[in-house]
């Protein structure tokens, strides 16, 4: 029989990929969205409005659907904001997380991957992180994502849930151009939104201890991001699954790097100009992929170029589709 999942947050940038990668893999997709920054043009398969929280509405979908499992997108992903608002992250991200797997206790839904960030390691002492690196984060955002791996693994002890919990770096890059971010927070496509301007974007702090003094991340592409959550589904077969695994390239790229790719790849001069450094902001934070490699025999396959050229050539029709 066919396996039906459940993706919350699945009319979000990240949620509308996993989609179509389930879908790739022969599984059937269904999808719950409070819409807060969603958007129902991506979602083709059969969608509930609902905040997560709401436990009864949860339940009664995976119920009337015949639910396998869940992929949980379904949160609050942005720093300063959460700075600004600790209760909203905290309630939104932890207490709707608990309203989540109190609904899949009570239907036996027993299988469920988890969105969560490389957020959670704050600042990083090595060149490359591995998963049992200190998780140590610093902001609430990144607090309310490492909390969120701790109750889905004490409810794991507890019931028998098979997880993985999904730690992403820099996501970036569209499969489709309609499936494209909408959002402006990170930094693609708010270098993007300077060039549309008619300005030049800024370099949040130019004296890191980096080769040339701007922050290094690890860049993922969207495709191979979604298809690493396809990966890990087939690993909670097992029982007792119970995983964490970073989810990136394993190679850094400076600030600086990424917007000499945006020039390249849009044709435009750009003469960044470096301002002063985000508070909080870790000064390099790049994957060990190691563990993802071998246990999922997962690993990315787009570079940064296919990153950066797919989502420009996605503006247009982004921008277009945000007018009308
Ligand atoms: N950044 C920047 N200028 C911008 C946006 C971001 O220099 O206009 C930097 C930011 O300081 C960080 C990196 O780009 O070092 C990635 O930032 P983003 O917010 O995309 O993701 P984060 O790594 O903070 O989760």
């Amino acid at each position: 029989m066919t396996e039906t999942w459940l993706v919350t947050g699945g009319a979000g940038y990240i949620g509308a990929h996993v989609v179509r990668s389930l879908q790739a893999a022969g599984a059937e997709a269904v999808v719950i969205d409070d819409l807060s920054t969603g958007d129902l043009r991506r979602v083709e398969v059969p969608f509930v409005q609902a905040d997560i929280a709401d436990c009864e509405l949860v339940a009664d979908t995976l119920r009337r659907h015949r639910i396998t499992g869940v992929v949980h997108l379904a949160a609050d992903k942005q720093v300063e904001e959460s700075m600004r608002e600790p209760l909203t992250y905290y309630r939104r991200n932890v207490v709707n997380l608990m309203q989540l797997l109190t609904a899949m206790a009570q239907c036996e839904v027993d299988k469920l991957v988890f969105s969560s960030s490389a957020a959670v390691y704050g600042m990083v002492d090595s060149a490359q992180v591995r998963e049992d690196h200190p998780t140590r984060p610093i902001n609430p955002y990144g607090e309310t994502k490492l909390v969120g791996e701790w109750l889905i693994r004490d409810q794991a002890r507890a019931t028998g849930l098979r997880y993985a919990a999904l730690r992403y770096f820099n996501v970036a890059g569209t499969a489709a151009p309609e499936l494209g971010d909408l959002g402006r927070t990170n930094l693609v496509p708010m270098v993007f939104d300077a060039l549309a301007r008619g300005e030049q974007p800024v370099i949040f702090g130019g004296q890191h201890p980096t080769p040339d003094g701007t922050c290094v991340r690890d860049f993922i592409h969207v495709q191979d991001l979604a298809d690493a959550h396809v990966a890990a589904i087939a690993a909670l077969d097992e029982p007792g699954a119970g995983h964490v695994f970073n989810v990136g390239c394993g190679r850094g790229y400076s600030v600086r790097e990424v917007i000499e790719m945006v020039a390249e790849v849009s044709g435009r001069g750009i003469t960044p100009r470096v301002g002063a450094a985000r508070p909080g902001d870790p000064a390099m934070v790049v994957a060990d992929t190691t563990h993802i490699n071998a246990t999922l025999g997962w690993r990315a396959r787009h570079d940064l170029r296919e990153m950066v050229n797919s989502a420009w050539r996605a503006q247009p029709r982004q921008l277009s589709a945000v007018r009308t």
